[in-house]
């Protein structure tokens, strides 16, 4: 038989990655056993699974296990697996070339950390086979895909530029790969060595693992045990295997119940947000199993999109066991499963607020993103969601964060809404001429950043019977009323007059004109006659289009010294009048975080400072 020994290139970006595995000074590079065992498993958790579903498997009697054999006199690792194994496509396919972007991101996350290469993350990326490059110079693979009329073939490199892909020998199903050990690094075919790392990163795998024909692990499903028979040291482990983390999780979430439904949970909210971090979208990371039997991995419909950063697993007896992807989506079982598990994790959460209030101010820092999306697109949740969102208020300091049942309990007697104010920040919020109307009131105001707050609010209308409006809302109907008329203040006649002459100068810019009784210390307010002016930022930034602010309603403060000088200027026709008028609005629109063209702005301020200086 002739041998055709095909060579090819890595694909650029994983020369790259190579590159780094291998010149890089690294504490832990022991992790590279992880990734590979954590291949094998998901090789024949896939095989598993293919089997379930119905093709017939080569080999179909042959056990599923991960075999790891030393070789302390060649220096050699062999890992060899009973999974899915590839074929020639495939292996060109997973390990020549990146389908996904991971190594693009692994690359950037690298970079970003500086010096301090923290290969450890190498998983989470979907890069961690390159980690065998990290101790080995020459990694051989061979495998034999578990379609029936497959071939074996043997790829090998050195990990440098690039890979050859021979045809190989009859073998089982499967793939062994063998690791050519670098020489700083020929501990790692010494089977203590071995031995000592796999309980450290692989406990949990479960699939037997048998080291040098010895098997090393217990193959245990914890979620099935008694809680009070685990540790936390175990809870922990079992987390680090399954999330792929290298550090502890911030909360975790283990139950069980008989009804409504059968089910098994164990879940876990990771110490990190890598959306966060702009590492792109989180994949969903909770497994659905039934009776240990993992039915989906990583499951994008057993929970909502929402709680895609939860990690861990959800097993259910009630699941038929072959279940198919397909079905599973319409399966009424599966949507009682995820709203039964969706609320009970609501529950803690706010369980935690209450008895953690320090871990739940870290899990909101980092996640509020999540349970907000949840609370504006999920129906069948948002009044538990809604329920624990937290808000900086006019009466929290910075950082310091309420709820809305915290903002009822504390209401005004006089009061009869909640009343919310979005801007960039609080000091830009508190420098701007919303507030005053409460502050002189007394009435608490509630300070969203994101604009997704003022979508919830805007979607749920009302809180315990309590309606929510928006403090800049044009029809506001809190005005001082008590309050009489300051006698310094224009009359009635010259505010009328005064406001309809601005509105002439102003033209289309607004649809109205009127006196303020919102304003103490501001001249003057813009209003959108839409609603809220974040519905108009938010429209400008759609359209893209920083000209055209819409319309504005423009409130004046008639006892405001600038005011009464304008309406000076007005009477004696002082040309600088309608400059003024201009720049008072203009000034307005900044104030409620409107975006305006500068340019016609500057020349006016320049006229203004000339004047002001001459
Ligand atoms: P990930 O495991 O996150 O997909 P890896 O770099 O670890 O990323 O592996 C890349 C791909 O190579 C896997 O998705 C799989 O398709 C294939 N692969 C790696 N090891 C094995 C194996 N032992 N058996 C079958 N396929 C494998
Ligand atoms: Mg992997």
């Amino acid at each position: 038989m002739s041998t055709i020994v095909e060579t090819k290139e890595f694909q650029t970006e994983i020369r790259q990655l190579l590159d780094i595995v291998i010149h890089s000074l690294y504490t832990d590079r022991e992790i590279f056993l992880r990734e590979l065992i954590s291949n094998a498993a998901d090789a024949m958790e896939k095989l598993r699974y293919t089997q379930l579903v119905g093709p017939e498997v080569k080999d179909k009697d042959l056990a599923l296990e991960v075999h790891i054999d030393t070789d302390d006199n060649a220096h050699t690792l062999t890992i060899t697996d009973t999974g899915v194994g590839m074929t020639k496509e495939e292996l060109v396919e997973n390990i020549g070339t990146i389908a996904h972007s991971g190594s693009k991101e692994f690359i950037k996350h690298l970079s970003a950390k500086g010096d301090q290469k923290d290969l450890n993350l190498i998983g989470q990326f979907g890069v961690g086979f390159y980690s065998a490059f990290m101790v080995a110079d020459k990694v051989t693979l061979y495998t034999r895909s578990y379609q029936m009329e497959a071939e074996c073939f043997v790829w090998e490199s050195d990990g440098v530029g690039s890979y050859t892909i021979t045809e190989g020998e009859d073998l089982t199903r499967g793939t062994k790969m063998v690791l050519h050990l670098k020489e700083d690094a020929y501990d790692f075919a010494k089977e203590e060595t071995i031995k000592r790392v796999i309980k450290q990163y692989s406990s949990f795998v479960p699939y037997p693992i048998i080291v040098n024909g010895q098997k090393v692990n217990t193959v245990d499903a914890l979620w099935t045990k008694n809680k009070n028979e685990i540790t936390d040291e175990e809870y922990n482990e079992f987390y680090k295997f399954i999330a792929n983390a290298h550090d502890e999780p911030l909360f975790r979430l283990h139950f069980s119940s008989d009804a409504p439904i059968n089910i098994n949970t164990l879940l876990f909210v990771p110490k990190e947000n890598l959306e966060q971090f702009g590492f792109g979208r989180t994949e969903p990371g909770v497994n659905l199993y039934c009776k240990k039997v993992l039915i989906q991995e990583k499951s994008p419909i057993v929970l909502p999109e929402w709680l895609r950063f939860l990690r861990g697993v959800i097993d259910s007896e009630e699941l038929p066991l072959n279940i198919s992807r397909e079905t599973m989506q319409d399966s009424a079982l599966v949507s009682k499963l995820n709203k039964v598990v969706t609320s009970r994790f609501l529950k803690f959460l706010d369980g935690q607020a209450t008895s953690e209030p320090d871990k739940y101010k870290e899990f909101w820092e980092k996640f509020n993103f999540f349970i907000k999306e949840g609370a504006a697109n999920d129906f069948t949740h948002r009044k538990e969601l809604v329920k624990i969102l937290q808000f900086e208020s006019s009466n929290t300091l910075a950082g310091e964060v309420i709820s809305l049942a915290d903002y009822v309990g504390r209401m005004k007697e006089d009061q009869t809404a909640i009343y919310y104010v979005n801007g960039p920040t609080r000091e830009g919020i508190e420098s701007g001429p919303y507030l005053e109307v409460f502050r002189d009131k007394g009435y608490e105001v509630i300070y969203t950043y994101a604009a997704i707050d003022d979508y919830i609010f805007g979607a749920i209308g009302e809180y315990e019977g309590k309606r929510l409006i928006s403090a800049d809302q044009s029809d506001l109907d809190i005005s001082n009323e008590q309050k009489d008329r300051s006698e310094l203040a224009l009359s009635e006649e010259e505010v009328k007059v005064l406001t309809d002459w601005i509105k002439e100068v102003l033209g289309s810019k607004v649809t109205e004109v009127r006196e303020s009784k919102r304003l103490v210390d501001s001249p003057a307010v813009v209003l959108s006659p839409y609603g809220t002016n974040s519905m108009q930022r938010m429209m400008q930034l759609m359209n893209k289009d920083v000209n055209n602010v819409g319309p504005s309603v423009l409130e004046i403060n008639a006892s405001h010294q600038m005011i009464k000088r304008l309406d000076e200027a007005r009477k004696n026709e002082d040309t600088f009048a309608k400059i003024a008028a201009e720049q008072i609005f203009e000034n307005a629109q900044i104030a409620a975080g409107l975006i305006i063209d500068p340019r016609g702005m500057v020349k006016r301020l320049n006229e203004i400072l000339e004047r002001a200086l001459g």
